[in-house]
Order: C-alpha cells, then structure tokens, then sequence
C-alpha cells in the first residue's frame, strides 16, 4: 500500500517527484511545463502556472503537497471540483479532505483532527470559506506545506470569470510568510496575469506559460439560420444526434434554452439534463451527479455549469450561443478532450448573438474602462468565429504565442473559406449607416444601398450613399453588414425589437474610410460549407475505431467499472478514465506487473482494482 510517510522529505527532489507521480498516478513522466513548475515549488518559491486544460495542473502542486512536510492547503471555486479531485486522491491512495458548506459540524470537526494530526498530505477549501470567520485563525495552528490557487483568473476582472472571493486571496501572503504559494490557471492574457501577480502577491513569483495548443480538439464554427429558433433548435439536436452515446456539453445562453433543448434532445431519446441557475442547489447537484456518473450523458447547460467539472471523457461541447470573450470559449471548449482523445468544440453564432453579448455588458455594474475592455474582448471573439484564420491559431495568437502555426483539422484548415477584399463595399455600408442618421435596421440599409426602398423620400434618394451598392447582391451585402457587426465596425441596437444599426468602435470606423484598416469577408456564408458531408465525421470515434475483441474488453471493463463506481458513489472516471480502460483492454496485460505499466494504473489502484481488472479480462478471452 502506498504510504506517503515514506516520502515525506525535508529536501525533496525532482527525481522524488517522478518516483511519486509513477507510483501513485501510474504516469510515466511529467509533461509540458510539470517539472519546471514542480521543481520551483519543492524549492519552496512561489510560483504562477498557465498551463492548458488537461495539461495536468493538478499534479503541479499535489506531488509537491505529498512531498515537502505539512499539508498542502488548495483554493478551489467550487464544491463539485473539490469534490472530484479529493474522491480521485482517495482513490489512488492519498489523503485528501475538504471543508466546504455541504459538511455536517461533525464532519468539518473530524476533518480539522485529522490535518492537526499531520495525517493530511491536501486540504481543500473556498474562498469564501477562507474569507468567513476563523478559518484562517484555525489553519495557521497547522504545518502547511504549500497554498495553491486554483483557477487564478477568477481573482481578475480583466479576466472572463472574476469573483470578488477572490480578492481576499492576497491576504494570505501576509498570513502565512514563509509558506509557497502557486496559482494556476489554463486560460490568461498578460493582463490578466500581471493581475493575478499583483492581487495574490506573487511579485517574486517566476511565471510559468505553456503553449495553449491542444491538439486533440478539433473545432468549427458556424453561422446560424437567420431569425429562426426552430431551425437553429434543429440543427444543434442533429449535432448531438451524430454522436450517439457519447458524453457532450451543449451550451445555451438562457435558462429557457436549456430546458427547451434538452427536451427536445429527450424527445429524440438521448440522454439530456437541463442544468442552470435557475434550479436549487440541490437539484443542481443530483443533475452534476448525473452527468458524472452517466458515461452518454449530454448537460445542456448556461455557463452556471463547467468551472471546475473536471470529467475527462466529454467528447463535444456545442455553443448554441457563443460565449463572451475567446478566454470563455477556450476555456468552455476545453472541457471536451481532457483525456487527451479527440473531442470537438462546435459554435453557433449569428449576428445578433455580437449584438446581445453587448447588451449583456452594458447592463452590467462595472466600471467603465473594464466594460471597454470587455467590449473588446466581445468583439475579438467574433472576429474570431466569422474570420477566415484557423481557430486554434487565432486564438493562441490573441494569447500571446505569436509562432503559432495553423492546426491543419480544424474547419478553417480543412476547407479554407473564399474571402474577398470588402473595403470599398465596407465604406459604403458604413456610410450610408451613417447617412441614414443611425435610425434604421439592416433590411433597410441594404435597400438603400441598392437604391430599393420603397416609396423613397427625396430626403433619401438626395443622400450621396443611395443606390451605391449595386456592385453586390443583396445577400452580399447582409454578409458584409454581418461581418462589419462582427468586428465590431457597426453595432445593432434592440430598439424594442426593431434593431438599428449604428457606426461601432470609432477608431476602426476612421481606419476603414481612411482604407487602413483591411476588411475581408467570406464569400459564402459559413453554413453552406458545413452543410456538405462533414469529411472529419469518422476522427472522433476512438471506440468505435477497435477490434471486436478489443472493443468486447472495453465494454467489459467499463461494466465493470460501472459497479464499483455505483458501490463507492463515485464517477466512473475517477475509478480509471476510458483512455486508461482503452489501453488495458489493447494491451490485455496478463499479470500485475504487465498492468501497472499501463499510463493511470499507480501503486494505489493496482492494489484496489488489479486482480478485478485481470479477472475482467479473462472472462472476456
Ligand atoms: P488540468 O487541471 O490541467 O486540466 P488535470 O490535472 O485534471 O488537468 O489532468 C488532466 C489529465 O491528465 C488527468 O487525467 C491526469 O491524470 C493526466 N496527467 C497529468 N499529468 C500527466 C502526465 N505527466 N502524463 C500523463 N498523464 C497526465
Ligand atoms: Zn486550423
């Protein structure tokens, strides 16, 4: 049995380190930026980490935990993450506890014994938790080991996810001096970053940034249908439908959505859950649990649901509605994937989802130059989703890794759009928009242009824009307002219903009448592309890709997981992930020394599941 005394070192090492995460996680070696970041926190300093989504965050900080004497003291946003990451610890054999609100006093009061005792290697609190009353008072009695911040954004609001909670989290360098502290995060721009610096205090801090590639997503984007819900229901119900049996997050921009959608979904049979704010908590926790637990279960879901749902297997997220900035979406299509295996990452956008992601800001209470950067951030996205650059590209561009070269799966990669240059006609519908005294909405505008409207006014037909536009059509030319609401370049106001088009950013507006500023648009509209067979369909289905007896142990093994997840209450993957289980059931190993070579089997599992396992193994030979 694996026993973690036997490690405890006052001077631990990097090779201590790799002997840990072999034995008790089952990996073979660190990856990316793990041994840097692991060797700079067993050497006792602070640290800040931005490493992508799957690329192993947690082990940054909980080998070092294990390692240096104390317990390792983690800073987590959310039950349902705590949760999960203390029952996967547990499981491989380490201890590990949480104190949130859902514990009984009892509860709470032995898990307080238990880190007194020295007997914790990770303790698992809230921020709120660590602002309220005399939990911090409590926590300096202990020895710690090490602080971790987990999902370090949130303490900026130049970041996409701010929770005021966090603010509090700088106190804890005057509260604990000489402890390390490391804060993590998979998604933050320079800005955000020197923010988290300066709000954590971790001015000594050596950054860590890894490339945020992840190569095993595949992503596309496209337009909606035109002012009809039904086709766009439609269409999302058809996305899921072509990944039968396979765990998905379909995200939705309103409660009503959710529910609309999922039953739909149901209606076709799949296995959909309804997840928003708009259910109590513990309703929302019976829905979290059904879909940890169920391996085809599909969450449709508002942005209430994700942070922190760390279920490796998700193998697509939709956005039925865009999210607000291109941290959002890396960070909301990142949770597909996890496991390494290939997943997608599909968005629906349309122009009025720019025009209500705007609105939603300028409701907000923010002060206004954080609402102008967020603007922007709005902005940038949809350039993003309507551009012709590949995605993942573009993104890690917009992150700072100018080398970034273009993923050669994505749609952009794989069927390149047709642009062409729109500056003039971009000049034109700016200025007839401009012209028209920013009163009217696209229909009218396009008519205009093209000298249509009917029963002109002289006022009108005496404008130097009307009947300009007769060098495209009228489809060419809502492409083209489409794309300047994209950028940004025209904004669309509700106007109780009937929207209006007004100049947007007046920077870029003076850019493109200057001709500085290059426009280009697709010349068929995204839909039209998707809409041919999808020539990607068959590259993520990892499983269904096997050798019968290959797959007939697969099946096997993930039955049998299934039982000893329902006997424990814990999700399946927190037992062995599908990649683990795939691999098994590839290499069929014959004895235990054959299993623990397998990447995910450490000493702990080995010990609680082998003998299962090959038993499994054999009855399906
Ligand atoms: P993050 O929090 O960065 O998204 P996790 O810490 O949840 O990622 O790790 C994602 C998955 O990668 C987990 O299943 C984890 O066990 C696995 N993993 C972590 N480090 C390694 C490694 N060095 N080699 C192989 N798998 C790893
Ligand atoms: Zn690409």
């Amino acid at each position: 049995m694996f026993d973690p005394a036997a490690y405890e070192d006052p001077s631990p090492t990097l090779h201590d380190a790799r002997v840990l995460l072999e034995r008790v996680w089952g990996h073979k070696d660190f990856r990316g930026l793990q041994a840097s970041v692991i060797e700079e926190v067993l050497g006792g300093r602070n640290t800040l980490a931005v490493l992508p989504t799957g690329g192993g965050k947690s082990v940054c900080y909980q080998i070092p935990a294990i390692l240096r004497p104390g317990v390792g003291l983690v800073v987590s946003p959310l039950i349902a993450l705590m949760t999960d990451q203390v029952e996967a610890l547990k499981q491989q054999g380490v201890k590990a506890a949480r104190l949130d609100s859902g514990l009984t006093l009892d509860e709470r009061n032995a898990v307080w014994r238990e880190a007194r005792s020295g007997e914790l290697d990770l303790l698992y609190v809230s921020p709120e938790g660590l602002a309220a009353g005399s939990m911090l008072d409590r926590l300096t009695e202990l020895p710690i080991s090490l602080i971790a911040i987990d999902e370090a954004h949130c303490v900026s609001q130049w970041g996409h996810d701010f929770r005021p909670d966090y603010r509090t989290l700088g106190r804890l360098a005057e509260v604990f001096p000489r402890v390390p502290r490391i804060a993590v995060t998979a998604t933050a721009d320079a800005r955000t970053r020197d923010d988290i610096v300066a709000s954590l205090r971790l001015e000594d801090a050596q950054v860590f940034v890894d490339s945020f590639a992840r190569p095993n997503l595949q992503l596309t984007a496209e337009r909606k249908y035109n002012g009809s819900r039904a086709r766009n229901d439609e269409r999302v119900v058809e996305l899921v439908a072509e990944r039968p049996r396979r765990s998905g997050v379909v995200y939705c921009g309103s409660r009503d959505g959710c529910d609309r959608l999922a039953q739909l979904l149901r209606d076709r049979g799949i296995n959909a859950i309804s997840y928003h704010a708009g259910f109590d908590n513990r309703e929302r926790d019976i829905r979290l649990d059904r879909f940890l637990n169920e391996e085809d279960a599909v969450m449709v879901a508002t942005i209430a649901f994700g942070m922190g749902v760390d279920k490796p297997d998700v193998r697509y997220v939709i956005h039925c509605d865009p999210p607000g900035s291109l941290e959002a979406y890396w960070q909301e299509v990142g949770r597909a994937g996890r496991d390494g295996e290939p997943a997608e990452g599909i968005t629906l956008f349309g122009p009025s989802d720019i025009a209500w992601s705007l609105r939603r800001l300028e409701g907000r209470p923010m002060a206004e130059e954080v609402k102008q950067v967020q603007t922007r951030k709005v902005r940038q996205l949809f350039a993003m989703l309507d551009g012709a650059t590949c995605r993942p590209q573009a993104v890690r561009r917009y992150f700072g890794e100018s080398a970034a070269e273009p993923c050669g799966c994505c749609d952009i990669c794989g069927d390149p759009p047709i642009t062409f240059d729109a500056l003039v006609p971009a000049q034109k519908a700016l200025a007839a928009v401009q012209r028209l005294g920013e009163r009217f909405g696209r229909t009218r505008v396009v008519d205009h242009l093209t000298g249509r409207t009917k029963d002109v006014q002289p006022w009108e037909s005496g404008l130097s824009t009307f009947g300009i536009g007769s060098d495209l059509s009228i489809l060419g030319w809502r492409d083209v307002i489409d794309h300047l609401m994209f950028e940004g370049l025209l904004v669309e106001d509700p106007n109780d219903g009937k929207p209006t088009l007004r100049l947007g950013d007046p920077e870029a507006v003076r850019a493109v009448y200057r001709g500085e500023r290059p426009v280009r648009v697709r010349q068929a509209p995204a839909r039209e592309v998707v809409e041919k067979p999808r020539r990607n369909a068959g590259r993520n289905l990892p499983m269904e890709s096997l050798d019968t007896d290959v797959r007939a142990r697969f099946e096997a093994l993930r039955g049998w997981r299934r039982d000893r997840a329902k006997e424990q209450g814990v999700p399946p993957y927190v037992i062995f992930t599908d990649k683990t289980l795939v691999e098994i059931a590839v290499q069929c190993p014959r004895d235990e020394h054959d299993l623990s070579r397998i990447s995910g089997v450490g000493a702990g599992k080995l010990d609680r599941y082998g003998k299962a396992v090959l038993e499994t193994l054999n009855i399906t030979n």
